[in-house]
């Protein structure tokens, strides 16, 4: 219930209606029976830096942001995290005595159902014995139990060089891995992709970038596959960014990671489970970066990611 103590968030951007994350944050606030409420606020690029005054004057206590203001917020802060700079965008924004702060809780995201411990899958039906998709109820946390913890020795293969990615990177050299490729289709932006990273404030420095026709040799080297681009996304969910003989060429018990939340799976989720392959779909990574902001907001470490997960997935008709 919305009363006169109750206390502002929000998601800003343009447009704003079809964010998913009212949903999922008012669900864990009713959960946890806080008394906060988040909005959806939409902001045109012009007024990003009045609407951060307003928030101010309205004792807004944080919020996230969506396209188009996530790079374009960064020099109205008073302080941004490492993380954010090195990734070069904000996804969410808290305030402190020195003003409004801003970090980037996609990394977070992104590494959760890499790290989480594994609930094992379980074995296909006597008729179907392919492994079952796991969908992000179940999500397959069998990262930790391929690699155990150490990625020393493990190959990231990273499909696209746009926002998503640049978490994506950090994501994996915060893993630890020995080899981390990106791969892209236009080779200027490939190049100043590469070296925003060398001279990055968190430097990745076994970072490879490649065109597209270099996939299919990086294809059986890849330990962990991660689709950063919007191919095979709603409404054009019969695409992969993958061709299906590229993708025959992966190793078996590699992890296929899509960033993409629907459809739910992907076709490429599919097509790389028919090959042996582990799927992660985009939805915990959706749900875990939300988790990580509002542990911010409210201060806790305590929050209901199963609660924000069904929201979602009711959200999205998952369910
Ligand atoms: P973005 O900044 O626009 O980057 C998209 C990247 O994909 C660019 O490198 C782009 O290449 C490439 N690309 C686009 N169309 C392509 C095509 N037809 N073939 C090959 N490459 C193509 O977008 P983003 O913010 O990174 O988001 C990318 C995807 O990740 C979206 O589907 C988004 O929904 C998803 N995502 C999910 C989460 C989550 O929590 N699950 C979080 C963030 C993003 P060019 O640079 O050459 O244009």
């Amino acid at each position: 219930m919305i009363k006169g103590t109750t206390k502002l968030l929000g998601v800003i951007g343009h447009p704003i209606a079809h964010s998913l994350s009212p949903a999922m944050h008012n669900a864990a606030i009713a959960h946890l029976g806080v008394d906060f409420v988040y909005l959806p606020l939409p902001v045109k690029p012009q007024d990003l830096k009045a609407a951060l005054v307003g928030f101010g004057a309205i004792d807004l206590r944080g919020f996230s942001i969506t396209i188009p203001h996530k790079q374009a917020i960064l020099p109205l802060l008073a302080d941004v995290s490492p993380i954010a700079r090195a990734i070069g965008a904000v996804n969410t924004v808290y305030r402190t005595d020195k003003g409004w702060c801003g970090t980037n809780t996609d990394v977070e995201g992104f590494l959760a159902p890499l790290q989480t411990s594994p609930t094992p899958p379980c074995s296909g039906g006597a008729e179907d014995d392919r492994p079952a998709l796991e969908s992000s109820d179940s999500p397959l946390y069998q990262a930790t139990a391929r690699g155990g913890s150490d990625w020393s020795q493990k190959v990231a293969v990273i499909l696209g060089n746009g926002g998503a990615a640049r978490a994506v990177v950090a994501g994996c050299a915060q893993l630890g891995c020995a080899e981390i490729h990106v791969v892209g289709r236009n080779a200027q932006n490939l190049a100043e992709f590469h070296d925003s990273w060398v001279t990055s404030p968190m430097p990745v420095q076994n970072l490879q970038v490649h065109t597209w026709d270099n996939l299919s040799m990086l294809m059986s080297q890849a330990d962990l596959l991660v689709n950063t681009t919007p191919v095979g996304m709603y409404p054009h969910g019969e695409k992969s960014p993958v061709s299906a003989v590229a993708l025959d060429r992966i190793s078996a018990g590699a992890i296929v990671y899509d960033l993409i939340y629907t459809p739910n799976p992907t076709q490429f989720l599919k097509d790389a489970q028919l090959r042996g392959a582990r799927a992660i779909d985009g939805l915990e990574m959706l749900v875990q970066q939300g988790a990580a902001a509002l542990k911010i907001w409210l201060d806790t470490e305590s929050v209901p990611v199963d609660v924000m997960r069904q929201a979602l997935r009711e959200h999205l008709g998952l369910d």
